[in-house]
């Protein structure tokens, strides 16, 4: 990943770089921008082009799954079956005291989506979504078509 080539290429108007999927390898860490010397704000702008990618329905699968786990579950990883039987054996409640525990907080957090217009961007366009994620420029062998696995009950 270069994520000043990337931001370079968006600043020339180049929006080929919201096709990119290098645009979606940064881990938002935050490092490079807390220590930029030049106070560029690196991840937000990384994110702001990630947020123009998703308005054009480019995504890759991968995150568009979690995306939709979210708003079903109000995690973007959700407990599976492994974890809460490991919970149990250390004789912890079979989910965590998070939104797991809690139907009014996943309400809320579903509340909150709707009020954003997130599961709208992302809930009711899957086929459009994938199709043009066909457009996305890979750079590795991931194959778009691999389904995450979620063993959440
Ligand atoms: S936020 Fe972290 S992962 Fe993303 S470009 Fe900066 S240093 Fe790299």
């Amino acid at each position: 990943m270069n994520t000043r080539r990337i931001i370079h290429r968006a600043l020339e108007g180049d929006d080929s770089v919201l096709s990119n999927q290098q645009l979606w390898l940064c881990s938002t860490c935050y490092a490079c921008q807390e220590n930029c010397p030049h106070l560029v704000p690196i991840t937000d702008i990384i994110i702001k082009l990630r947020n123009m990618a998703v308005r054009r329905n480019l995504i890759l699968p991968e995150h568009l799954e979690l995306a939709r786990t979210l708003i079903k579950t109000g995690h973007g990883v959700p407990i599976n079956k492994l974890f809460q039987k490991l919970r149990q054996s250390l004789g912890l409640s079979k989910n965590p005291s998070t939104v797991h525990s809690s139907p009014d907080a996943l309400r809320e957090i579903r509340t909150l989506i709707h009020s954003v217009g997130f599961d709208d961007l992302v809930g009711e366009k899957t086929e459009e979504i994938k199709s043009k994620s066909d457009n996305i420029e890979c750079i590795s062998e991931v194959d778009p078509d691999q389904e995450m696995e979620i063993n959440y009950e």
